[in-house]
């Protein structure tokens, strides 16, 4: 009998997510075909369908309003798929955990490398080692995208399911969604991200990090330490318990660079840190180090860029 991946597609509004062929060669690793679940208009199952990698897609027009009945949708289609794969974020990690409970499955998280069909690796102690572990049976999993090579469009689409409502679950309701109204890039998708940490010493110096975003065209970060003082929302925070970041470029602003925190921007490509402390152990996990005072370096940083 042949198993098959089913592979829960991210959707950023009217379109498929960026990360959304990423996680398709996350699901591919696993050998088998792999049939893509979206949840969203019409379009967004047309763009699915023509996905490098994807065999089926199934479409549903309405995504389902919280991770309960979206774990109930999954559980339902489950029998036909030995393994269920989706994007690390926040509507998964409490889904599939659930999805697991329902149909008495392994789950594993934040799986940054598929070395063969019965082997994944993910960090574990805060991302201070990484972990091969060897898997039995059905599984649910998260995935890093970022840790992924994407997989490109193809020409002709394969054929799209439509799937019934799903019944929701009547455990708990969404009374409604809040979109933190920001001007800048989204922080787990910027190719640039400037933060700021208890260094920099109240909620009005981070302007100086906003600053520095603003020029690069970049997002706003912070650690959990800066955010726990109010210096920055907690939708910002980059670490262990907070957002996984991979930029071109991640500039950590008194920052001392705890495990946790480093454990969110590992995957950055060039990392520099601001820190007046030499020995801060950012400068170990830094591409560059700038041994200095934030409200010297900060505003002479921005200024020598030009202004966008
Ligand atoms: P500090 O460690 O206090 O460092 C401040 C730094 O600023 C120092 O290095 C100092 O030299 C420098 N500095 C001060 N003034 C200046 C100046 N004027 N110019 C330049 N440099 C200056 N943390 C996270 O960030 N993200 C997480 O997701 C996270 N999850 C956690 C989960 C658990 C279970 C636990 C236990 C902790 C977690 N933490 C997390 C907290 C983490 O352990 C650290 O406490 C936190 O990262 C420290 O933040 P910080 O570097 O901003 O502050």
């Amino acid at each position: 009998m042949t198993s098959f991946t089913l592979v829960l597609l991210p959707i950023d509004g009217e379109v498929l997510d960026a990360g959304a062929g990423r996680v398709v060669a996350a699901a591919q690793a696993f050998g088998q075909p792999v049939h893509a679940l979206v949840q969203g208009p019409a379009a967004v199952a047309a763009q699915a369908a023509r996905l490098q990698g994807v065999a089926r897609v199934l479409h549903a027009e309405t995504a389902p309003p919280n991770a309960e009945t979206l774990a109930r949708r999954i559980a339902a289609l489950a029998e036909r798929y030995d393994t269920v794969v989706a994007a690390h974020g926040m509507l998964a990690r409490a889904a599939l955990p659930r999805v697991a409970a329902l149909t008495g499955r392994a789950y594993l998280s934040d799986v940054t490398a598929i070395p063969s069909r019965r082997s994944v690796v993910r960090p574990i102690y805060a991302g201070s080692a990484m972990a091969t572990v060897q898997v039995e049976g059905a599984l649910c999993l998260t995935v890093r995208a970022s840790a992924f090579e994407p997989l490109a469009d193809r020409a002709a689409p394969v054929d799209i399911e439509a799937l019934a409502p799903v019944e929701p679950d009547g455990r708990s309701r969404l009374l409604g969604r809040e979109t933190a109204g920001q001007d800048r890039p989204d922080l787990t998708r910027a190719r640039v991200v400037v933060a700021g940490g208890r260094g920099v010493g109240a909620a009005e110096h981070m302007r100086l990090v906003e600053a520095l975003a603003d020029r690069l065209g970049g997002a706003v970060g912070a650690s959990r330490a800066a955010v726990d003082a109010g210096f920055a929302p907690n939708s910002v925070q980059v670490g262990q318990t907070g957002k996984v970041v991979a930029p071109e470029l991640y500039i950590a602003a008194g920052i001392s660079g705890a495990i946790q925190h480093v454990a969110g921007i590992k995957d950055a490509k060039v990392i520099v840190a601001i820190n007046k402390d030499p020995d801060a152990p950012i400068f170990a996990h830094a591409d560059i180090g700038l041994v200095g005072d934030l409200f010297e370096v900060l505003p002479a940083l921005a200024q020598a860029l030009p202004a966008r």
